[in-house]
């Protein structure tokens, strides 16, 4: 009896992004059990409420508070040189600590998955599960955007405080796009964001508030699971987890368990469970189970450099400051994103700006500065001082395909301790530090165009003490620049990597009835955040593994046949069409009078 409760079908480790997603469409299958355990709390109600920054708090006990290693030579202007790892350690994980951009990435990031032998995985076969994710009602590129997913992105209207920004762009060669998720990708346009009407599009919010309800779902919180159980034929069989913090404790799983527990967390508990690297479990003391010499590799991040012009000067722009109060209800600042490639035809970007214009005498530069950027003093002392009677343009300037990587080592075989995680920005064997440099030329040489030089635009002299030997504004003060202002843009991932520790089905090699889907499986970064492609990562994961039961097992609240007209529906047609023929929502009317409910 005891031994039936603690069993279930499916086990999710790690109720965040990806884990709500695929807590919500595995427990469609009606006659399956699906226990989904988080290590964090319950996000409170204001949490989704303020769909804002700038009152949120990303650290503290609902984060992980991990802290990259410091190498000695990139990030040295960051706060004691260490840039801190923000990961959600609450039910949403890192979606609520996300700025809610949403971007897809372009469709050359995933046909690049594809070309390395990770089949399924090219645009053509993601764009429907983004689709299937996502709600865009504001948006003319219909053929590429649904109205009918749970994530509603919206687009905040800020032309009179854009326009001028995206006319200096476009006059620089940069197309304006209207939608930046579009076919068009090479240009800037108006920032889309996870917000709607104040409610944070936060994976509690989109997909785990809706099932809470249904009979077959199980949710563990205040649950860290410690250990990932094989057995002797390597067939995973269940995890241990500590409740509470108090002695462990057995789950188990009849068919398969999930690990979506971040890309640091999801190697770290591989490594824990014996799968990984046979030196580094032997030097912890770990018994090894499979030999998997890339798990907790290949970790990429995306660098991100503020740079600041100068905007208008002088009061006029003061009364703006009122726009954190007054629009709460959106990303309440106006933000332009550019996906830029200094080779125009490739079909991926080098850099991404988020181009931020910040009102005279306003907070957010010594904010952004200082606890965002988490910059030394000195650098956001002379920021702040700057922005005091003129408006100040902010560009975190993103380079989107590092070549260097970074990986994730266990501290000790002491399960709670944390992991160490090198982040290597700018290994020596690369040329990363120098394409950075590059793009941050290229974004700077919108103040030559007459758009900016109408409102005298200025690049911002920091104080920046590493860099102060050299002659401002060179190639070589921007290499220095990028190298010491170097800091996360959060985009951890391709720990667990696709084609190297999962097959291109997520399925952990060595192993049997063991998946990894979160950030981790990524064998590549994308162009752009990558919240919107770890909601379509879980997606796609949930079809496979209901594919794996060949739809054999009635779907929740349909029967099959209903599944499958819903599903065909969802995936195959183009949501134009749909939109305008049949039923967006699952019309159970209809249903019952087809006799396709199971009510
Ligand atoms: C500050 C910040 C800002 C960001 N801004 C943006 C943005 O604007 N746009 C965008 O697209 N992306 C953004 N991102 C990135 C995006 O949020 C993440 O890439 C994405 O949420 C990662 O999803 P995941 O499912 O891989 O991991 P997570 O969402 O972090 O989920 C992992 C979950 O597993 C739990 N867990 C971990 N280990 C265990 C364990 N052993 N036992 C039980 N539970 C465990 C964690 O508590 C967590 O809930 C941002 C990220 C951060 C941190």
């Amino acid at each position: 009896m005891f031994l039936d409760k603690m069993s279930f079908d499916y086990i999710i480790v790690g109720g965040g992004t990806a884990g709500c997603v695929l807590a919500n469409r595995l427990t469609e299958i009606h006659n399956t059990t699906v226990l989904l355990i988080e290590a964090g709390a319950e996000p409170t109600k204001d949490k989704a409420y303020l769909g804002t920054f700038a009152l949120h708090d990303p650290h503290g006990e609902q984060d992980w508070n991990y802290i990259a290693e410091n190498d000695g030579y990139a990030s040295q202007a960051v706060k004691d040189q260490a840039i801190s790892l923000i990961a959600g350690k609450i039910l949403g994980g890192s979606s609520q600590n996300s700025y809610m951009a949403y971007t897809r990435g372009a469709p050359g990031d995933y046909d690049k998955w594809e070309s390395l032998g990770n089949e399924g995985w090219g645009w053509k076969d993601v764009l429907k599960y983004f689709k299937k994710s996502e709600s865009i009602d504001d948006l003319e590129a219909k053929p590429l955007v649904c109205n009918t997913g749970p994530t509603n992105v919206k687009m905040p209207k800020w032309e009179d405080r854009l326009d001028v920004l995206l006319k200096g762009f476009e006059e620089y060669g940069y197309k304006t796009l209207y939608d930046i998720n579009g076919y068009e990708r090479q240009g800037y346009g108006t920032a889309q964001f996870a917000i709607d009407d104040h409610y944070r599009q936060d994976t509690v919010h989109t997909y785990l508030n809706q099932i809470r309800n249904r009979t077959n779902f199980s949710l563990q919180k205040y649950t860290e699971v410690v250990k990932i159980l094989i057995n002797k034929k390597k067939v995973v069989t269940g995890v241990e987890a500590i409740v509470n913090g108090k002695e462990p404790i057995t789950f188990y799983a009849r068919k398969e368990v999930i690990v979506s527990a971040g890309a640091i967390n999801s190697p770290k508990l591989l490594m824990l469970s014996g799968i990984g690297p046979k030196q580094h479990l032997k030097e912890n003391g770990i018994k090894m189970k499979v030999d998997s010499r890339n798990v907790g590799e290949n970790l990429s991040d995306t660098p991100m450099v503020m740079v600041p012009l100068t905007g208008k000067e002088g009061f006029e722009s003061f009364k703006n400051n009122a726009d954190l109060i007054l629009n709460l209800n959106i990303f309440p600042t106006p933000v332009a994103i550019g996906h830029i490639s200094v080779n125009p035809t490739q079909n991926s970007s080098d850099y991404q700006s988020h181009v931020l214009p910040v009102p005279s005498a306003s907070v957010i530069p010594a904010i952004f500065c200082s606890t965002i950027f988490r910059l030394d003093n000195t650098i956001c002392i002379s920021l702040a001082a700057a922005g005091i009677d003129k408006e100040i343009i902010i560009n975190p300037l993103a380079l989107l395909h590092p070549e260097s990587k970074g990986n994730v080592k266990l501290n000790s075989k002491n399960p709670t301790g944390p992991p160490i995680v090198s982040l290597n920005y700018f290994d020596y064997n690369t040329d990363d530090l120098e394409r950075h440099a590059t793009y941050i030329e290229d974004y700077l040489n919108v103040i030559k165009t007459k758009t900016f030089k109408s409102f005298k635009s200025q690049i911002l002299k920091l104080d920046v003490k590493e860099c102060r030997h050299l002659e401002f504004a060179t190639h070589e003060y921007w290499k220095c620049y990028a190298l010491n202002l170097a800091t996360s843009m959060w985009n951890y991932s391709g720990t667990c990597a696709m084609g190297t520790v999962v097959s291109p089905r997520l399925e952990v090699k060595g192993v049997k009835h063991l998946r990894v889907a979160d950030a981790s499986v990524m064998p590549r970064p994308v162009s752009g955040n990558i919240g919107a492609a770890v909601v379509m990562i879980a997606e796609k994961a949930s079809d496979m593994i209901k594919d794996k039961l060949h739809h054999t097992e009635p779907v929740y609240g349909y029967s099959q046949a209903a599944w499958r007209y819903k599903e065909m529906a969802t995936l195959a047609m183009p949501c134009y069409t749909w939109k305008k023929t049949i039923v967006v929502t699952p019309n159970t009317d209809r249903l019952i009078r087809y006799g396709w409910y199971n009510a």
